[in-house]
């Protein structure tokens, strides 16, 4: 079977980051869940379909096509949703926000669960979400959750947004992250949680080197 490193945890706790550069150094495929989650709600939003409608949404999430255009050496994807390029609409909070709104609706969750496990192909997956290792990849023989406080977590997003060249307030950004984590680990269903044999790492003040260093060395082991 083909190996699978999951890396799941809350917003800004360096998932993305981290899942790139580790996934470029093995030279494993790479799966952004969330770009999943935030292209279905933007295509909902396209097609004015109402967010809460479960059945409409995940009808939507079955026909949205979705594709990544992978850069080099762990640069971000460029996301093509419905042969748009949506890269940049997809990084905004109202994205995010309409993302884990569509995320607690189980017929979306159920329609995207083939589309996330055909990213598992030789010679390695590297899947970052909230439920690679618990619901989609239970199976995964590396399993790791990472955690940041929440301020440094609203930090990292500040600073990734700026350099995009979105401005928007810091304290503004760390009331709309804490509620979406509140959101994603209270829903019902595939909660924001670590899987019992994940291995937790706090990136609170880690570098990014320090961190992918670990998760190397736990896949190497
Ligand atoms: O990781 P990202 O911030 O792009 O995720 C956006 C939202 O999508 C999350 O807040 C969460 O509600 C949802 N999501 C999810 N399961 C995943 C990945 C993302 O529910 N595996």
């Amino acid at each position: 079977t083909v190996p699978v490193l999951t890396i799941d945890g809350p917003s800004g706790s360096g998932k993305g980051t981290i899942s790139r550069l580790v996934a470029a150094r093995l030279g494993w495929h790479y799966l952004d869940s969330g770009a999943l989650y935030r292209a279905v709600g933007l295509a909902a939003a396209w097609s004015e379909v109402d967010l809460s409608d479960a059945e409409h949404v995940a009808a939507c999430a079955r026909r949205t096509e979705i594709h990544f255009e992978t850069g080099e050496g762990g640069v971000e994807p460029r996301v093509i949703v419905n042969g748009k390029d949506a890269t940049h609409q997809l990084r905004m909070e109202t994205a995010g926000a309409a993302a884990s709104a569509i995320a607690a609706l189980p017929a979306v969750r159920e329609a995207l669960l083939d589309k996330q496990r055909a990213f598992r192909q030789p010679p390695g997956l590297v899947a970052d979400g909230r439920d690679m290792g618990t619901v989609i990849f239970p199976d995964a023989i590396h399993k790791v959750f990472l955690t940041a406080s929440a301020e440094e977590r609203a930090e990292r997003r500040h600073k990734q947004l700026k350099d995009k060249g979105v401005s928007v307030t810091l304290d503004g950004l760390l009331h709309e992250i804490l509620a979406r984590d509140a959101r994603d680990a209270e829903r019902a269903v595939a909660p924001l949680r670590p899987a019992e044999d994940a291995i937790r790492i706090d990136t609170t003040g880690l570098s990014i080197d320090t961190v992918v260093a670990q998760v190397l060395a736990l896949v190497e082991r």
